[in-house]
């Protein structure tokens, strides 16, 4: 193991500055940032949600724009502001969860990169990630789920001269393309307990793309299969190495920044019902769950995750603790709210096209996507069976 790549203990600054990664000349205030993704928003998006969804389209204009407006910097300076990173993507969300996925996505990427004791990748790519100049993802799911128990690693390498020999697929990756980045993890072949995070160039031949599977929402997010043919990772591209401190490091942020896509969702399905009201008001009175009652529940979600953002670092169990129920809580929300936005709807929202039957099939995501409900169950089974 190289000494420079070792985790370094969980509450100390990294050594390096924003300098650079925020868009040039740009105001960087959060109002200042929402007020340019708005008619980003309005003009690259909203106008393509259908397309995205039915057709597959991946929103990539939009992608670029939110990027050189700086929605993918704000998280990843020398001061971490995940809060304005969980707003930013929730505006995207409020119309598109394929979008708001996407930008989570490149977000996680960043998120990577910041953190890691590496300079080589963290110089090299983090302010083009940070500017959405290069794109991409990551393949955590499958670590995610091995760190807690619940399957194998899918990758396996070897050391070579100046890197990794790393073969195994990953079934679904997102926000890919080919010159798109993606963070994974693989063990070693000898020393399985030895694991190692890298930076992942889709551009690579070694690296092949499969998109054969086709999603009943998230079409739009270039989801892909990713084959490791024997492929070549350079110390340059390493994250961390051995992983298990850089996990702890990135994992709460992971998982805040989730936050957004709930939060858009949970807003779109708001205002689906608030745009029944004129029409409908006078029966959809009588339904159970009105749009006060969800407008309530994330304004209190809102404010307990922005409370868990300012500290990302903490290694408190308890904090631990309230970021996975936070979590629970986002999915189990997005369900509850899109299933009301269809109630609200009626025949209108089952009607092909309609945002409502669109929302439904997008909100089951934010329960499925790692860590998903039966996840976040398990580890909160297994920190109260300690
Ligand atoms: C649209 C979409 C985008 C995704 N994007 C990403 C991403 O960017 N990065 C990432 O790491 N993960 C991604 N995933 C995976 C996701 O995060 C979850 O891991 C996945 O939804 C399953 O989670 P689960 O805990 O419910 O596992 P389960 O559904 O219980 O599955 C257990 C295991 O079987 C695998 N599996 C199940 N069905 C299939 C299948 N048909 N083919 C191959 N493997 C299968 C799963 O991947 C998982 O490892 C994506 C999934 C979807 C549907």
């Amino acid at each position: 193991m190289s000494a420079a790549l070792a985790s370094a203990p969980l509450s100390e600054p990294l050594p390096h500055t924003a300098a650079g990664m925020a868009p040039a000349a740009l105001p960087m205030g959060r109002d200042d940032l929402f007020a340019r993704l708005r008619p980003i928003i309005a003009a690259d998006l909203a106008p393509q949600v259908h397309k995205i969804d039915h057709e597959g389209i991946y929103p990539e204009v939009a992608m670029r724009s939110f990027g050189q407006a700086g929605a993918f910097a704000a998280h990843v300076g020398a001061k971490p502001d995940l809060v304005t990173a969980i707003e930013a993507m929730t505006l995207a969300g409020e119309h598109c969860l394929s979008t708001a996925f996407c930008i989570w996505c490149q977000d996680a990427l960043g998120w990577y990169l910041a953190q890691s004791q590496n300079a080589a990748p963290r110089e090299a790519l983090l302010g083009k990630v940070a500017q959405g100049q290069l794109l991409g993802g990551t393949g955590l799911s499958n670590p995610m789920k091995s760190f807690f128990g619940i399957e194998n690693l899918k990758l396996r390498g070897r050391r070579v001269k100046g890197g990794y020999e790393v073969s195994g697929g990953l079934p679904w990756v997102s926000n890919l393309g080919d010159d798109h980045l993606f963070g994974a993890v693989f063990e070693l072949a000898d020393a399985p307990q030895h694991r190692v995070m890298a930076v992942i160039d889709c551009s690579r031949e070694d690296i092949v793309l499969r998109q054969s599977t086709h999603f009943l929402a998230l079409e739009g997010t270039r989801t892909m299969a990713v084959n490791f043919r024997k492929a070549f990772i350079p110390d340059s591209m390493v994250l961390a190495e051995p992983v298990d401190g850089f996990i702890k490091r990135i994992r709460a942020g992971f998982i805040l920044l989730q936050a957004g896509m709930a939060f858009g969702l949970i807003q779109g399905c708001i205002n689906l019902m608030r745009g029944t009201e004129k029409g409908l008001g006078h029966i959809n009175r009588y339904l159970p769950e009105q749009p006060a009652m969800f407008e309530d529940a994330l304004a209190a979600m809102r404010a307990t995750v922005h409370d868990l953002a300012v500290t990302p670092f903490e290694t408190d169990p308890a904090y631990w603790r309230a970021v996975i129920e936070a979590r629970l809580a986002a999915g189990e929300w997005s369900l509850k709210a899109a299933q009301a936005a269809m109630l609200h709807a009626g025949a209108s929202g089952y009607i092909v096209g309609a945002p409502a039957q669109r929302r439904l099939r997008e909100s089951y995501f934010v329960a499925i996507v790692t860590p998903a409900t039966k996840q976040l169950r398990k580890m909160l089974a297994d920190l109260d069976a300690k």
